[in-house]
């Protein structure tokens, strides 16, 4: 299938996709990086609840899980219904520290288990260890799913080469300035889900009069029609924001779809300018 013609229909936030274990995960979730450990990560986490999100996206190096696993022990809603995601720095990967990682993940969650567990950046020479230490977990029930982030093709290649498990998601850049089609359908094509982070480019594209035009065409807001494009190529979102209005306006985007032309559009604006670091290419 090639992403071009990819366009799923989601019109509704309590809608799932099934990852390649079988297991469900919410297309939106609660992006939390830069949310203050607090009050902070607590409310914009309990506001997310309220407006419907069910997922929430941490990692070690947040310095936010605490209280993001206050928040989900403190809501009514089942732990079952919530998808929880972490992940392990890059100064903890090997096989043993990773390991040592994850349980420090999981007490200071104060979480049974993590919904989804994954690499966050290919760190050289160590993500196979790292992800062997991440079959072990999955294996003995710790994570419900297991996955990578930052991953290129090659680096995907080489899990493929060294184990039986394929990850069921892979976290990447991805917004109208940096369109990542070719990996998409990598992805797609080997049972492996993305995700965007940064998907609203953080604010970066919000001007752009292709999306402001279809702003004025359905009566949405910049971040709703980035999220909406999104979606319909397949791709989980995990916007963040801790204010309360700008955390329900993001979950305001199943109740209308683009079309494939509108979808080019906004592909088009792809410039190839990164956010983040390149995963070829990082020293941290
Ligand atoms: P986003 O693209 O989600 O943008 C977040 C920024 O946009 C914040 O400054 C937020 O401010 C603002 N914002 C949110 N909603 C709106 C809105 N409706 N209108 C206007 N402004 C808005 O960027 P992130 O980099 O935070 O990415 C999202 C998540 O992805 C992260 O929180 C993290 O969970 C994950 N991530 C993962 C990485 C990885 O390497 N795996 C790297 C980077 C991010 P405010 O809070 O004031 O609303």
């Amino acid at each position: 299938m090639k992403q071009e013609e990819v366009i799923n229909i989601v019109m509704s936030i309590n809608e799932c996709v099934i990852l390649n274990n079988g297991v469900k995960m919410p297309w939106l979730g609660l992006g939390v990086f830069g949310s203050g450990e607090g009050q902070e990560t607590i409310n914009a986490v309990r506001y997310a609840f309220e407006s419907g999100y069910r997922g929430v996206d941490t990692a070690s190096l947040y310095g936010n899980e605490k209280s993001v696993g206050m928040a989900v022990r403190q809501s009514s809603i089942p732990r079952e219904e919530i998808f929880v995601t972490t992940k392990v720095w890059n100064t903890d990967q090997g096989y043993d520290s990773t390991l040592k990682a994850f349980d420090k993940s999981k007490k200071t969650l104060g979480l049974d288990y993590v919904d989804l567990y994954l690499i966050h950046w290919p760190v050289k020479n160590h993500y196979i260890d790292t992800w062997r230490a991440l079959e072990k977990l999955y294996n003995e029930g710790l994570v419900r799913a297991i996955g990578v982030s930052n991953f290129n093709k090659h680096h995907l290649q080489d899990i493929f080469t060294e184990s039986d498990i394929i990850p069921a998601v892979n976290q990447v850049e991805f917004h109208p300035n940096f369109v990542q089609n070719e990996l998409f359908s990598f992805c797609d094509s080997n049972g492996i889900r993305l995700e965007a982070w940064s998907p609203l480019a953080r604010g970066r594209v919000f001007e752009h009069q292709t999306i402001l035009s279809l702003c004025a065409k359905y009566g949405k807001t910049p971040a709703q029609i980035v999220l909406r494009w999104e979606l319909q190529k397949g791709i989980v979102v995990i916007p963040k924001s801790s204010n309360k209005d700008r955390i329900i306006e993001n979950s305001k985007i199943f109740d209308f779809e683009l079309d494939i032309t509108e979808i080019g559009h906004i592909d088009n604006m792809h410039t190839g300018i990164r956010i983040g670091a390149d995963p070829d290419n990082f020293d941290f």
